[in-house]
């Protein structure tokens, strides 16, 4: 009888780790079933904290916003507009959000010789959460993404605009 309690209170420890321990994975499910969330309409709406946010750029090499807030978890649909009259040539806009840690000037530095992916560097891709397209005159794009908790840096990286048209994304 002894023998059986000791058991029993042994049991219980080991059960409540494995159950911390799964956690993870639920939540990795959970990522990867939103791209198939179009068969399961409730799971969708389960997890479709969800944020528009707009972001006006201009000829005077400004975005409207230098700080957006939004919350960890929640897919935030960016839509970047470009409202000036120039050529894209000229005064073209994108939209790049940097990782966490990533330089922006060395970013900005790559972007100027990148002219043939407009201005993204493809050897940056991993200090990219996402961007959107380089936008002309009356142009616009939208993107899609979902952040961890922390603050992400975004800029213009089209040549010479960096210093001007950037900001961040604080993520609570
Ligand atoms: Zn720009």
């Amino acid at each position: 009888m002894k023998k059986l309690l000791i058991l029993s209170a042994f049991v219980v420890p080991v059960f409540l780790a494995s159950c911390g321990g799964g956690q993870p994975k639920t939540e990795s499910e959970s990522a990867s079933s939103e791209v198939v969330s179009g068969t399961d309409e409730h799971a969708n709406h389960a997890d479709a904290a969800e944020v528009a946010v707009q972001v006006v750029s201009n000829d005077q090499m400004k975005f409207d916003l230098s700080e957006i807030k939004v919350k960890a978890g929640e897919k935030v649909v960016l839509t970047l507009k470009n409202e000036g009259t120039l050529p894209k040539e000229s005064m073209g806009h994108n939209l790049v959000i940097l990782k966490p840690g990533t330089d922006m000037a060395d970013y900005a530095m790559k972007a100027i010789n990148s002219k043939d992916t407009e201005y993204i560097p493809s050897s940056e891709e991993g200090s990219v959460v996402a961007h959107t397209k380089l936008l002309g005159p009356g142009e616009s794009d939208t993107i899609t993404f979902t952040l961890e908790k922390g603050e992400y840096e975004f800029l213009c990286s089209f040549p010479g605009h960096y210093s001007l048209m950037r900001g961040k994304i604080i993520v609570e």
